[in-house]
């Protein structure tokens, strides 16, 4: 292992680049590394204080402070204060407009399709942006405990996350002066943090209970040689920690008769019921009762009083487990692994439930509110080179594919696929007799082959003279674990075949992945149309050339009248194939169909008649 020279008590510098992985939480953030004495994984913290960051970012006159600091504005500063950012990663204001009145900040909602807006004064935010907030004061952080600057990260994000969710994490990393080298599912990191699936040969199907403070996912994971492959998720996006204070302040409201109304008005008192509900929770997380004084009033509640007032939470979350069971297929017997993650995981009750229920002891040896970073480190660790021993992963970061008629990008690997991956595909030929198909292999998000990058082309020969569409040439893509992209091509019929190697991703940025990703987007509606006058066009041509073939070939069956129509139809829609107006070329294809059905099948019919006679048309 190339051992970085870094002594984390004593501050000593180290030589080589660190890349540190960082959990980027809904309520909490952390940073962890690889410790380089002991190879294991730990969490980043100041000397006597939590390795968490509250994931909340304030606005104040003249400053912007990330954590703690920010926390407290929480209640007498609620515009300025912004808090579950992650919930709003990606999201345009239609995708959370029912839950609007959770933000307490100001959520812009005029423009309902695009992305959202946080506004904080005069000043607009992106969730983006916010998050790169968040993602700087880790940064820092982490600067100022290894003494040593950091620009590589590799960050986490929930199974469910989606392409513009994952890319938003990305470029708030970006955005954080962070060169995110992989973005990984959270469940995934879990497991690489307890050193499940990153051995050869290891084959487990695990499941990542997750239940946070606001958050609660469950993931249902297989891992096979070294490939994480997300099953199912199942979850609630608002159950946790925060409803079980939640129902410990409703408790103690009954408990002294407190009148729900005339409390809420009291926003200090509110407050205050709600942190000493928490530290009760925690506090019976290992004791049997807790009591305290609050506003002279003394307020109790026993474990089982708690287990109480949480069972229904505990019922819906196994609700969750067992649909997402149901959506892998799986029974709990099949689960290898349970592992549980999030702060709330550490309330016995939830512990032993989710073991009662999958039958199995669960994990929760590693601290569940630091087991993603941790991962994150390991998934970094092995990055960086210094675990040879363990695969690595990755994904596509374009799509691959090979041009067909017309130009077209014909996608055979899209982008984000886990390699190494395997495809084959069939193609034919356009014209009798053609011996040889030319191979043009093309990396990128675009519809037309000339808007994506070219990475190879070659010449498929030898392909025994037949009719056109009759030869089957299989193409086949395989990215292996180093990267390398090797294509084979093969005549089925023949078996004759031919095999290149191309490397994918050399030669392109960061930069320049991204720009070709964004593109794709501001170009999507126009690639749209063009691809489907394009593939109008093809038709086309392909139904002219195989009508005027056929009317050659069989003239001797066809009346005069049959082939002058023919003709003229075939003429009209040779007039409208060099326009763009793919509906008036498909129309003329459709009359150009609909003349010649009637004698093909004649023809055809005739054909089957001489056959059975023993004769060859
Ligand atoms: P997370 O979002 O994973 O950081 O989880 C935070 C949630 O875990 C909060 O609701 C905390 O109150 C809760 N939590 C943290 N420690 C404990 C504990 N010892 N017992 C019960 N809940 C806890």
């Amino acid at each position: 292992m190339a051992k970085i020279g870094i002594n984390i008590s004593t501050g000593s510098l180290q030589k080589e680049e660190m890349i540190v992985g960082i959990d980027l939480g809904t309520t909490n953030s952390l940073v962890a590394i690889i410790h380089p004495e002991t190879g294991k994984p730990i969490a980043l913290k100041e000397h006597n204080t939590s390795s968490l960051v509250p994931s909340i970012v304030h606005f104040g006159q003249n400053n912007v402070t990330v954590g703690e600091q920010a926390k407290q504005f929480l209640i007498t500063e609620p515009q300025h204060t912004i808090f579950s950012v992650k919930r709003l990663m990606g999201k345009s204001y239609n995708d959370i407009k029912y839950n609007a009145s959770f933000f307490t900040y100001k959520v812009i909602d005029d423009d309902t399709e695009r992305l959202v807006k946080i506004q904080v004064g005069d000043k607009f935010y992106s969730p983006i942006e916010l998050s790169s907030f968040i993602l700087k004061e880790l940064k820092e952080r982490a600067e100022h405990i290894l003494k040593t600057s950091i620009k590589k990260a590799v960050i986490t994000v929930p199974a469910y996350f989606n392409d513009s969710q994952r890319q938003a994490t990305r470029d708030a990393g970006k955005l954080a002066g962070i060169d995110v080298l992989r973005i990984i599912n959270e469940p995934t990191a879990a497991s690489l943090a307890y050193g499940l699936g990153i051995q050869k040969n290891e084959e487990k199907i695990i499941a990542v209970y997750d239940l946070g403070g606001g958050t609660f996912d469950v993931s249902i994971l297989r891992i096979v040689n070294g490939i994480f492959e997300v099953l199912s998720t199942n979850g609630d996006t608002y159950l946790g920690g925060d409803d079980f204070d939640q129902a410990i302040v409703g408790f103690w409201l009954q408990q002294h008769k407190i009148v729900q109304e005339e409390y809420i008005q009291n926003k200090e008192l509110v407050q205050r019921f709600r942190l000493t509900a928490e530290t009760a929770k925690k506090h019976l997380s290992a004791h049997e009762k807790f009591s305290t004084d609050l506003d002279g009033k003394n307020i109790t509640i026993s474990k089982s009083e708690f287990e109480q007032l949480i069972q229904p939470f505990v019922i819906r979350s196994i609700e969750c487990c067992k649909t997402a069971l149901k959506d892998a297929a799986l029974d709990k017997t099949d689960i290898n692994e349970i592992i549980m993650v999030g702060g709330s995981t550490r309330v016995p009750l939830i512990k032993d439930s989710v073991s009662d229920f999958f039958g199995k002891r669960v994990h929760i040896e590693l601290d569940p509110d630091e087991v993603v970073a941790l991962g994150a480190a390991v998934q970094a660790d092995i990055l960086a080179g210094n675990n040879k021993d363990f695969l690595l992963l990755d994904v596509t970061p374009l799509s691959l594919g090979i041009e067909t008629m017309g130009g077209l990008m014909d996608v055979l690997i899209p982008r984000n696929s886990k390699i190494p991956t395997k495809i084959a595909r069939q193609y034919t030929t356009q014209k009798d007799g053609q011996a040889s198909i030319r191979i043009s292999v093309y990396q990128g998000e675009r519809d037309l082959v000339k808007d994506n990058r070219k990475l190879g082309e070659f010449n498929f020969s030898g392909i025994p003279g037949m009719p056109a569409g009759l030869p089957k040439v299989e193409v086949s893509f395989f990215i292996n674990a180093d990267g390398i992209l090797i294509i084979k091509t093969k005549e089925l019929r023949s078996g004759i075949e031919q095999s290149i190697e191309v490397k994918p991703q050399y030669g392109l940025t960061d930069e320049e992945v991204e720009k070709m990703l964004l593109d794709s987007i501001t170009h999507a509606e126009n690639d749209i149309k063009v691809r489907a006058v394009t593939e109008a066009k093809t038709e086309a041509r392909q139904i002219i050339d195989t009508t005027e073939n056929f009317v050659q070939k069989n003239r001797e069956y066809m009346k005069e009248e049959e082939i002058n129509s023919v003709g003229i139809a075939i003429d009209e829609l040779k007039e409208v194939m060099f326009t763009d107006d793919k509906d008036t070329i498909q129309k003329k294809i459709g009359i150009l169909n609909d003349i010649s059905r009637p004698f093909a099948e004649r023809v055809m019919d005739a054909a089957v008649s001489f056959a059975m006679k023993g004769k060859k048309v």
